[in-house]
């Protein structure tokens, strides 16, 4: 494929990046393959590339558009500073299996979400990031699976003005999130501004706020 970009020793080929965290991380909250799959076929099939060369005439990498995957709320592909961040999330329950009172729950939360207070377990799910940690630590269940999906947000980006991407919507499976995307993606193909960028555009649109009514 011809490059469309050479900065350094860096040879672009594509009109947007597309990144993802680790594979098989132990830390994954939802597993993003097919996803990253799904989400590579769709910017093919919009022809990305083709429309970034022509809304750029002078094209450089911040013209890019760009999504980042991750499995959990960690974040190591940085979704928070993309135009599109999309986060894997698992939110724990409780149930009414036995609990062992090993407090591996406990210890195993970052956020101080789970306490022991009179032999039993309290979960405060408005501190929980949805992890799913305490899930994983748990031996007997007594902490579980609760609901599973994606966040997306919007707008991130680095550059003379940076910002952080606004949390916009929860989806609940890859189909979801993949429609949500297709929507955003023609809108800026058929009504962005010339040399507008997609976090430009985003926010002219006012999309996180859209997503989330
Ligand atoms: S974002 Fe989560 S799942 Fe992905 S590499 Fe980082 S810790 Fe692992
Ligand atoms: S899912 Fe993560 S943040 Fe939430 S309670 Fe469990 S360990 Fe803590
Ligand atoms: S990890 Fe499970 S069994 Fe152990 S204290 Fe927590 S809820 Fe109980």
């Amino acid at each position: 494929m011809n490059p469309i970009i050479i900065q350094g020793n860096n040879i672009i080929t594509k009109g947007y990046k597309l990144e993802h965290c680790r594979k098989h991380c132990a830390k994954s909250a939802q597993d993003w393959t097919e996803q990253y799959r799904q989400l590579e076929e769709l910017l093919e099939d919009l022809q990305i590339t083709h429309f970034i060369n022509q809304q750029f005439p002078h094209l450089n990498h911040h013209h890019l558009p760009k999504i980042a995957l991750a499995g959990c709320p960690n974040g190591c592909s940085q979704p928070q500073i993309k135009d599109i961040g999309i986060s894997g999330y698992l939110t724990p329950r409780l149930t009414e299996n036995p609990c062992t009172g090993c407090r591996l729950c406990v210890t195993s939360c970052p956020e101080n979400a789970i306490t022991w207070t009179d032999e039993n377990i309290i979960l405060d799910l408005n501190r929980c990031l949805s992890c799913g940690d305490c899930v994983r630590a748990c031996p007997t269940e007594k902490i579980s699976c609760g609901e599973t999906g994606w966040q997306i947000s919007l707008g991130g980006r680095l550059g003379r003005h940076p910002q952080l991407a606004e949390i916009s919507s929860f989806e609940k499976s890859t189909d979801d999130v993949i429609a949500k995307i297709r929507m955003i993606l023609s809108d800026y193909l058929e009504n962005s501004l010339p040399r507008e960028r997609l976090s430009q555009f985003l926010e002219r649109r006012s999309y996180s706020a859209l997503l989330r009514s």
